[in-house]
């Protein structure tokens, strides 16, 4: 089959620009392995994690907040398995989505793995061992990414897992050991943790969510710990080892002090490397760098002409937001528009509670550019709504230019953050100052109410409530 565009990759990179592909008239056909569609946000990660995240935090507050609003309930039970196939159902509808939107825009899937024969050909190896080839004048390459796991670490998918297992654990772990205490573990850390495990982090750097502004860290751990979770910072793991029913973790602190931990699962989330296994870059000599497939920034092309990628395989952050932006801007660069991405205003969210979200520089970047900032932050228990549901903790931190005012990075956490950061990257992508947020009306009583006063804090010190 000759078409006009090949994607190969069926994650949130692929299966969007396969669409804006076909919207923009082009023939397209979408390569996926796997037989569900969606790729790992879908199936193995930002879908299934924040379903769980869901039903413990429901979980969480019956067992811990329900009292406190007048609510009695009797015993309440945490049914994992439930959890699980609930997770599973969500998944199942989304999949169907996905295949119900391909046939509406006239996209061939073809599931099987694919590979490059030439630059512009693909072979595809189906399940049941045959290969069929298609051609195209253009490929893209949205092969995402895999978990990132070194030997000593001993993964054998049982009990030193990764995110994938984690989200399908075959009972409720007493003692979950989290390497990494990134967005991976700090996520899938909370859901056990207010499931009633106990949590134990390892962590490299000296602080959770360590690449996030060093605010935004020391708040989540406060809040990390008020569900009885333990912290090992600045620990070097050296082995893991499962030793039949109990997992064994061996480290060293950095005054070189050994530390041993046992438990019954180990999870590993020490980040994602690219993923370009078996798809025979050699054969067209397509450049990468460290596994990553190395693109020009004004168009996302590779060394080859008419071939591009996009998503987790190629430099910048592993989010699926960022993916779909560039899916949609290789699809329009081909037909030969001229798309932008903004990758400063690219959002970033933790899904704990309370929520982490954030945009723009941090106060760290800032200070190592030399640039001259003022910072406004309002906290949350200075909020009517965040007093009224109880969830006090959190701030809104504002960062902009001292001599313009133009803000250059929003920091938060709290009750919503992930929605409310949306206002953020508005005001930052109109090139917003701090004092035009003050000056708009905020709805009261809101969450993002704290926006305003955080912004007010950074015009001129003039927050209202606080
Ligand atoms: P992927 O989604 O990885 O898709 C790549 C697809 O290509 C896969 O389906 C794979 O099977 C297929 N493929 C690979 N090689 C071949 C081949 N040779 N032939 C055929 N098919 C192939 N991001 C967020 O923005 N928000 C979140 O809340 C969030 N939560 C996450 C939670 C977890 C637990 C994890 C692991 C990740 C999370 N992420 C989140 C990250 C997000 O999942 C990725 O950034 C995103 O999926 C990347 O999209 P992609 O299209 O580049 O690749
Ligand atoms: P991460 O980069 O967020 O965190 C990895 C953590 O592991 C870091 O804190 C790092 O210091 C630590 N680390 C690295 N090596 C270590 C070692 N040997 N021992 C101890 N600690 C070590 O990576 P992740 O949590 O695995 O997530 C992978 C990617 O998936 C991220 O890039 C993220 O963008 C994406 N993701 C996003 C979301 C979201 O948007 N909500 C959720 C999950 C995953």
């Amino acid at each position: 089959m000759q078409y006009d565009v090949i994607v190969i990759g069926s994650g949130p990179g692929g299966y969007v620009s396969a669409i804006r592909c076909s919207q923009l008239g082009m023939k397209t056909a979408l390569v996926e392995k796997y037989n569900a569609l969606g790729g790992t946000c879908l199936n193995v990660g930002c879908i299934p994690s924040k379903a769980l995240l869901d039903s413990s935090e429901h979980y969480y507050n019956a067992t811990h907040h329900f009292e406190e609003h007048g609510i009695a309930t009797g015993k309440v039970k945490a049914d994992l398995q439930k959890m699980i196939d609930r997770k599973a159902g969500v998944v199942k509808k989304m999949n169907d989505g996905i295949n119900f939107l391909m046939k509406k825009n006239k996209i061939d899937v073809v599931n099987g793995f694919g590979s490059f024969v030439d630059k512009n050909t693909v072979s595809v190896k189906k399940e049941d061992g045959s290969d069929v080839s298609i051609t195209s004048k253009n490929i893209i390459i949205a092969t995402g990414s895999k978990p990132t796991i070194l030997p000593f670490m001993n993964f054998d998918g049982e009990r030193i897992i990764t995110s994938t297992e984690a989200l399908k654990l075959p009972e409720l772990p007493k003692h979950l050991i989290v390497i990494g205490a990134g967005v991976i573990g700090a996520e899938l850390g909370s859901v056990y943790a207010r499931l009633g495990s106990k949590v134990t982090f390892v962590e490299f750097a000296d602080g959770m969510i360590p690449t996030m502004d060093k605010t935004m860290g020391k708040e989540l751990l406060k809040s990390i710990k008020k569900l009885g979770a333990d912290f090992h910072f600045n620990t070097k793991v050296s082995l893991i080892e499962n030793l039949g029913k109990e997992v064994k973790v061996t480290a060293e602190d950095k005054d070189g002090k050994p530390v041993e931990i046992k438990g019954d699962y180990c999870l590993v989330s020490i980040g994602r490397r690219p993923y370009v296994d078996n798809l025979n870059l050699e054969a067209v000599g397509v450049a990468t760098e460290r596994g990553k497939v190395l693109v020009d920034e004004h168009t996302l092309q590779t060394n080859i002409p008419g071939i591009y990628a996009i998503g987790d395989v190629i430099r910048g952050a592993m989010l699926a937001h960022k993916a779909e932006e560039e899916g949609v801007f290789v699809a329009e660069t081909i037909a030969g528009q001229k798309p932008h991405i903004n990758y400063n205003l690219i959002p970033g969210v933790v899904y704990t509670w309370p929520e982490v979200a954030a945009v723009g520089k941090t106060e760290e970047e800032l200070k190592a550019a030399g640039v001259a900032y003022k910072s406004g932050s309002f906290p949350f228990k200075a909020l009517g709504r965040a007093t009224a549901s109880g969830d006090t903790d959190g701030l809104v931190k504002v960062l902009s230019d001292k001599a313009t005012d133009e803000i250059l990075g929003v920091h938060m956490i709290g009750a919503r953050a992930a929605d409310m950061i949306g206002e953020a990257v508005t005001a930052m992508e109109f090139r917003a100052s701090a004092e035009d947020i003050s000056r708009i009306s905020h709805a009261h009583p809101t969450y993002l109410e704290a926006m305003k006063e955080a912004c007010l804090a950074a015009t001129d010190n003039r927050a209202i409530h606080s």
